[in-house]
């Protein structure tokens, strides 16, 4: 199967071919078709399946070229990150069709957005609460929006956009095509779908719930205070046997729990940054783009970034703390493996978080292997350390591990021998292996 066999106009032939793709992914060869017959379509699929394009492909033919003032599609996603990729997938896929693309969202000043508004574009790309102000204040005229895209709407509805969504969308003429992108579907989706699709086209590449076969998953069980000492042993020397890493995603469950894991990493030589909601929008294009650039090995960040991030050649997802929402995990590790490419899911469960494992588990009906925890060093500064190291002499137990000594690699800051750094060796000891 090729693009072309899919009723694509040559002008988004043209732009698919120079972005390099040969082959549709399966969610592209079932959703392109069922858009462009005009159907409304519930789609099942998670993040790093080409899904954009399975939507923006077919949506930038039917818009065809440029017309009016007010957008005839209209894109809602959840987060700024997921908004902006759409819409730069939407301008390189569209760079040979006469059309408009623009975006909105929260976080930087609505200027911008209202004079673009002013200027007329025929797709818009929006996060529901943005939009709803710019509504409000009448910068937005949603009455000629023909085509409707919900994606990501499971993480839209947990992240509690469902009466805003539901506010959008009486603002829309009812003559309208709806289509609805979820990764994993709850009743409360199940419920959203059977309000807004009529008669759909029901389009599905993996089994429900479940995850990218091609992410190779491990837990490491470690007591809570000495995740961090063993996250900078995996960056030192890998998990499994695939040596020390370039990078990797790490997944804290809170803000401050990114910021101190990101100052964490960078004391011990590992260059870090956190992104999160309560980082300005500057901040996180510029973490986001220095780690597309490889110039940072570590990114840390919360839930807001799991979806739609699109980080290529993204070999490991760590999930430091376990998500609460078994889905979450889902996505988390959907952000490694993605479009073909292999990738590894590292999980670092503390005592506590047994349950929350046993959930996901349960949920994507497949075990998560879990290998002994490998013998790692702790290095503590003081006096940060005193704060949250264990007592010392307990847990700590000198564990002769030659082979493992802290050293620079290049992508470290070869902070190994601070003055006033203190380090052990740490393995699975007893006391370790009865917290499990
Ligand atoms: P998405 O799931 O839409 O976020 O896409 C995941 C990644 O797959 C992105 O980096 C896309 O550029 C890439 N991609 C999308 N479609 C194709 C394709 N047909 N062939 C190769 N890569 C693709």
């Amino acid at each position: 199967m090729n693009f072309s066999e899919l009723g694509l106009v040559p002008e988004l032939l043209r732009a698919v071919a120079e972005k390099g793709y040969d082959t549709p992914t399966p969610i592209q060869a079932k959703a392109i078709p069922a858009v462009l017959s005009g159907r409304d379509v519930l789609a099942g699929a998670q993040t790093g399946t080409g899904k954009t394009a399975g939507f923006v492909l077919p949506l930038l033919q039917k818009l065809d070229s440029a017309q009016g003032r007010a957008p005839r599609a209209l894109v809602l996603s959840p987060t700024r990150e997921l908004t902006a990729q759409i819409a730069e997938n939407a301008r390189v896929y569209g760079r040979y069709k006469n059309l408009r693309t623009l975006v909105v969202f929260g976080g930087v000043s609505e200027r911008p957005q209202i004079d673009g508004l002013r200027q007329g574009c025929d797709l818009l790309i929006a996060t529901p609460g943005r939009l709803l102000d710019l509504v409000e204040q009448k910068a937005c005229d949603l009455s000629a929006v023909r085509h409707l895209v919900l994606d990501e709407a499971d993480r839209m509805l947990d992240m509690g956009f469902i009466h805003a969504i539901r506010r959008i969308i009486r603002l829309l003429p009812a003559e309208r095509q709806n289509l609805m992108f979820s990764a994993t579907y709850s009743d409360d989706i199940r419920d959203l779908a059977a309000r807004m699709l009529r008669n759909p086209i029901t389009v599905e590449v993996a089994s429900r719930n479940t995850t990218a076969e091609r992410v190779e998953q491990v837990a490491f069980k470690v007591p809570k205070e000495h995740k961090r000492h063993l996250l900078v042993h995996l960056f030192e020397s890998g998990a499994a046997g695939e040596g020390s890493w370039h990078q990797a995603l790490v997944f804290t469950r809170t803000k401050h729990g990114a910021n101190r894991l990101a100052q964490q990493l960078e004391a011990a030589g590992i260059r870090a940054a956190a992104i999160h909601g309560n980082k300005s929008q500057a901040a996180r294009v510029r973490a986001l783009s220095d780690f597309k650039a490889g110039k940072i090995a570590a990114l840390v960040a919360t839930e807001v970034a799991s979806r739609g991030l699109d980080i290529k050649e993204l070999p490991q997802v760590v999930n430091y703390e376990l998500p609460n929402v078994p889905e979450d995990y889902v996505h988390r590790i959907g952000r490694t493996a993605r479009a073909g490419a292999t990738g590894r899911a590292v999980s670092l469960v503390s005592a506590d978080e047994a349950g929350l494992l046993r959930d996901i588990e349960r949920t994507m009906r497949q075990t998560v292997p879990v290998l002994a925890t490998p013998p790692f060093k702790i290095v503590e500064s003081r006096p940060a350390a005193t704060a949250d190291a264990p007592a010392r002499g307990e847990v700590n137990r000198p564990n002769a591990s030659p082979g493992n000594r802290a050293g620079s690699t290049p992508r470290r800051a070869g902070h190994g021998g601070r003055p006033g750094s203190r380090s052990h060796h740490s393995g699975p000891s007893r006391r370790n292996r009865s917290a499990f």
